[in-house]
């Protein structure tokens, strides 16, 4: 066992400040992580703050994790001292169920080992995140992160990332579809990078105007301010696809009547309790709302890949450490573009 710094909250009203942790000794399986970077998600504040009444403290949040092996178990061949690597929301699963057997790991049958506050079966206890110097993991759980792509502005790829690029790649999105990204933050954005890339037709969907000018920035063709009945009105029933990142309660309505026949929007907030929803506008047009939430392990190495191909990264802003609390405050606001990531750099000063 080693201990290592980390920052931690204590208790949902408390600030995260700085908190030892005990790392387990490596295992044939497993793979030892110098951690660089870390992205704050918004789940992050959600589990600080015990928003879902499940919390386990002391919480060490961070699943969007970037850094180098530094040590490898006997039974590891795919990873190597020195290697850019990258964890996201999950370190372990049963592995023999069947969705695990599908390279559907976040739907397992016995539930994922979630990388901070889920069940820890080596140390008993909890599993705590990045906000720290070191993690060891299970070497399915580990991601190969291409050199060639900027590695602070990768972190974010492994959990705003992966949430908008699976339910892309389920629905087979590319050339000649017409895709609206609805929402435009930390999901959103790369919502419009990935359409984009893959080589649709993407249109942000925003409330705010002032949104506009970086959303084609960030590949959108056009954009549609969602509160003006005429821009709406000339998009209805246009849409092939449409990926719904707003995080609270909202009205669906509008946006199913954008839906062509037979398409589909997905949500990917866990949005509780949705708003009510007019069956008529979901059966004329045979339309579907569904869900989606990160995406398997599999599918995940395959965006990596896909970035480093096409050079696709997240917008970040880069903080240390010791301004956690204020960078939780702004995510709360909606004030980063698009993603605070933190040098673990700093937790070693
Ligand atoms: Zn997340
Ligand atoms: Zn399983």
């Amino acid at each position: 066992m080693t201990t290592i710094n980390a920052y931690a909250a204590h208790d949902p009203e408390s600030d995260l400040e700085p908190h030892d942790i005990n790392r387990r000794d490596i295992k044939d399986d497993d793979v030892k992580i110098e951690i660089t970077y870390c992205g704050v998600c918004h789940s992050d504040i959600h589990q600080v703050r015990n928003d879902w009444n499940n919390s386990q403290y002391p919480v060490v949040p961070g699943h969007e994790i970037i850094g180098r092996v530094t040590e490898v178990g006997a039974n590891v061949d795919d990873f190597s001292e020195g290697q850019l690597v990258g964890v996201g929301c999950m370190v372990d699963s049963c592995q023999e169920c069947q969705h695990c057997k599908n390279d559907l790991e976040q739907f397992c049958e016995e539930g994922a080992v979630m990388t901070y506050n889920g069940p820890d079966e080596h140390l008993g206890g909890h599993t705590f995140g990045g906000y720290s110097e070191q993690i060891v993991v299970d070497k399915e759980f580990v991601l190969n992160v291409p050199e060639n792509i900027d590695t602070k502005a990768a972190a974010p790829l492994l959990c705003a990332g992966i949430t908008t690029w699976s339910p892309l790649r389920h629905w087979n999105i590319g050339e000649g579809d017409k895709v609206g990204v609805i929402g435009l933050g930390g999901l959103g954005h790369m919502g419009v990078k990935f359409a984009d890339a893959l080589g649709a037709e993407v249109v942000m969907i925003t409330r705010s105007p002032e949104k506009a000018e970086d959303a084609k920035r960030l590949g959108a063709d056009e954009v549609l301010i969602s509160t003006d009945r005429e821009q709406v009105n000339k998009h209805k029933g246009s849409f092939d696809f449409l990926l719904n990142t707003i995080p609270v309660k909202h009205d669906l309505d509008p946006y199913i009547q954008l839906l062509s026949v037979d398409s589909t929007m997905v949500l990917v907030g866990a949005i509780e309790p949705l708003e009510e929803m007019h069956g008529g506008g979901l059966i004329g047009g045979r339309k579907r709302v569904a869900g989606s939430v990160i995406g398997g392990i599999k599918e995940t190495q395959e965006m990596l890949d896909f970035c480093g191909e096409h050079d696709v990264t997240c917008d970040v802003e880069m903080i240390d450490i010791e301004n956690i609390n204020e960078a939780y405050k702004r995510v709360v606001n909606s004030d980063v573009k698009y993603r605070f990531v933190i040098d673990m750099q700093s937790l070693k000063n």
